[in-house]
Parts: C-alpha cells; structure tokens; sequence
C-alpha cells in the first residue's frame, strides 16, 4: 500500500512503539546496546553506526522523497561532507554557481586542499554543464531553486546530461522541500537536505539528511556516515520527525504568504528587483512551475539604495528577525552580502549577482497582512539611492 504525501509524513518509519504501545516513536537515549553474544543483538550495537530513533527519522526522510533509503547527519554540513567524502584525489566536480555559502566554503576551503577540483557554472543553462566536463568529472552539484537568487535550474535536462556521463547528480533540495519537489523523480541520484530548515521548520535543531534510490551509493554513504560519526543525537532526530509531521501543512500556508510578500514587493517603488520563481517573469518561472508543486517561502529583493542605507533598513523591521537560516514558522531575514555569503569573496558575489542591497526573506507562518504592514513601516523610513546620493546622511 503506498499512501501520499502527507501520510507518508506521519506514518512512515513511525509504527507504534512494538514494547510499550507509545504512539510516538520514542527517545532512546544511550550509546550503545546489549548484545547477547559477540556480535548478536537486536539490530543496533552503537548509536555511530545505527540507532532506533535515527532509524525512524530514516525511514521517514526516505518516504518523504519517495526513496528507498535515508541517512540522517547532525546537520546539512555534515550530510554534504559525507557526500563528498565519496570523492578521492584528482576527482572533479561540476556545481551550481550560486549555491549555499557553506557548500561553496567547504568546497573551496577544506575538499580543494585535498586535490578535488570544483568548477562553478551558471546551471540555469545546462550547456554549461556539457561544457564543464572532464574524464575525471565525478559529481554534478545542482541547488534548485539557489540561495540567495532563487535561480531555477532543469533537473531532468542536468541529471540526464550528468547520466550520459556516468556523473552522479546531487540535489540540494533544502529550499523546495519534498513537498515541493522530487529529484530522484526527475533523473537524480542523491538529495539532501539542510533538515534544520523547513522539514524541521521551527528554529530549534540542526539537521541534515541524504536520500537516494541506489543500493551501491547508499551502501557506501552508510559506510561513510559511520566511518565519518557526524550523525545526529536522539533527541534531534525525535524534533525533526515531530516538525516533518506538520511539514505538508506548514509549506502550504509558507508559500501563499511568500506569494503575497512577492506581489506586495513587485509594486514598491523602493524595490528594483525581486527575485522569486513564482513571478511569470522570472527567467526561471517555466521550469519552476514544470517541477515544483509551488513556489516555496524564500523571497530576496534588491532595494534601490546605497550599502548604508540597505544596513540602516536591516534595522528597522519589528517583526521580521535579523538572522541566518530559514525554513522557520517565525519569519527571517538576511543580508546576503555581510551574512550568509560573506565567506564569499566580493568578485565572485559580483559575478554571481550577489549585490551589496539584496536582502532575503525566508516567510514565515505570521499572519501576512502584519508581515507586510512591518515591511511597510520598514520602507518607509528608508532612503531611496537618488535622495541618497547628494545629500547628507539621514541618520
Ligand atoms: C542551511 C543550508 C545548508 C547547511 O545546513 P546546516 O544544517 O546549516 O549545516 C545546506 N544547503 C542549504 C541550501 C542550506 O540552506
């Protein structure tokens, strides 16, 4: 019997607890289990190499991508190491210019220094990919819809490509969401997921999680999550399998407040340019609605100010938060240039299309008329870049 989506959520790895009738997949909180001769137990001997709650946790992120098998890792870093990790020496790597600043940092700071080549396109134009490959092109790294340009890439037309190449493709998923978007569906091999954003989705633990329908990939990630230990406690796993219950749920109403903030921004004279697939003028808006169900919850725009101003703006909205992340109930905001991206040298934030006033906004679960009333207030003691300019600073 294969159930949808949203019971998927609630059901999947998450039967009844078989010893104490508990309805909800219990903490169990130790290291390690008893084994009733060397090497015959239960199932699990350490929590490294295999847990009960992780387990549930692993079921369940699987049946979400409708994928055979899931691994979970304290958080979306460590699920990318552990990706990598499949890599040696000499091996190249194809990636989604404008990714995730930690990806793009430890691909370029930590895996580089250990001889893997990476290369940096524009995958919105999957002739870019085509173009980038070597014999020793091992993985395509592909981050759909991207952070922080919500660029839309084709994951069918780069998988495929990838495929014709014997090139394992990677999906980082983290900002569409199951609920929106199924890679493996579409031609990929590997997902993952940052769980400490929306399938966590309330601000309160870090996660991250692969999933894959390969036994030969999925057989040497299981070595590698064991062999690396970046696995997550218990506890975590109890949190993130307690978000993913309302996760169907929380998308929906993530995304009709996301549609209305985009709207609402389009219009403001303060606002030059916004960035959001669900726009029919996106460049990527025809692929976006081709392969995701919606438009997900992460919106950024480009004030039409100065970097000073765009920093005084950071501090006026009320309710809107200041922080790194995303994917939360409670609505967020950054400033891409000094945040989330600021381990990325200034030429390369240029070239990618990172301005010094894009700002973006992860929308929460608030009511949206107070969301755009706080925007408003926020605006309007802002300074356009033409007042601006000549004159003296209002502070
Ligand atoms: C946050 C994030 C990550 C990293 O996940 P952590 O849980 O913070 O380690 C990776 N990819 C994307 C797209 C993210 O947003």
């Amino acid at each position: 019997m294969s159930y949808r989506f949203d019971t998927r959520a609630i059901h999947a790895g998450q039967a009844d607890d078989p010893s104490t009738g508990a309805v909800t997949t219990p903490i169990y909180q130790t290291s390690t289990f008893r084994q009733t001769e060397p090497g015959v137990n239960n199932g699990f001997c350490y929590a490294r190499t295999g847990h009960p709650t992780r387990a549930a946790l692993e079921e369940n992120l699987a049946a979400l991508e409708g994928a055979r098998h899931g691994l979970a890792f304290a958080s979306g870093m460590a699920a990318i190491h552990t990706v990598l990790s499949l890599l040696s020496r000499g091996d190249h790597v194809i990636s989604t210019r404008d990714l995730y600043g930690g990806a793009w940092r430890i691909f370029t700071k930590v895996f580089a220094r250990f001889g893997i080549e990476f290369t940096f396109v524009d995958t919105t134009s999957p002739a870019n990919i085509d173009a980038a490959i070597r014999p020793e092109t091992k993985l395509l790294w592909l981050e759909t819809p991207s952070n922080p340009l919500l660029h839309v890439t084709d994951i069918a037309k780069c998988s495929a490509i990838a495929r014709a190449n014997r090139i394992t493709t990677v999906v980082d998923n983290t900002f569409a969401t199951p609920v929106l978007q199924q890679p493996l569906a579409l031609g990929a091999d590997l997902v993952l997921h940052s769980t400490t954003k929306y399938i966590n989705g309330h601000s309160d633990v870090l996660g991250g999680a692969v999933v894959t329908n390969d036994q030969g990939l999925y057989d040497e990630l299981k070595f590698l999550q064991n062999a690396i230990g970046a696995v997550p406690g218990p506890q975590d796993c109890f949190l993130v399998l307690r978000g993913i219950k309302t996760l169907g749920l929380r998308m929906e109403r993530h995304c009709s407040n996301a549609e209305l903030v985009a709207r609402w921004l389009l219009a403001h004279d303060l606002v030059r340019r916004v960035y959001y697939p669900g726009l029919v003028d996106e460049p990527g808006h025809a692929i976006a609605r081709r392969q995701m169900a919606r438009f997900g919850a992460i919106v950024s725009f480009e004030l039409d100010t100065t970097l000073e101003e765009t920093r005084a703006f950071t501090r006026r909205p009320h309710l809107w938060t200041l922080a790194e992340s995303l994917g939360s109930v409670k609505s967020l905001f950054c400033h891409p240039a000094t945040m989330t991206h600021a381990s990325v040298e200034p030429e390369v934030r240029r070239n990618v299309g990172i301005s010094d006033s894009l700002i973006r906004l992860s929308v929460g679960l608030e009511d949206v008329r107070d969301l755009i009333d706080d925007l408003e207030q926020a605006f309007a003691r802002t300074v356009r870049r033409d007042a601006a300019a000549g004159e003296e600073r209002v502070a």
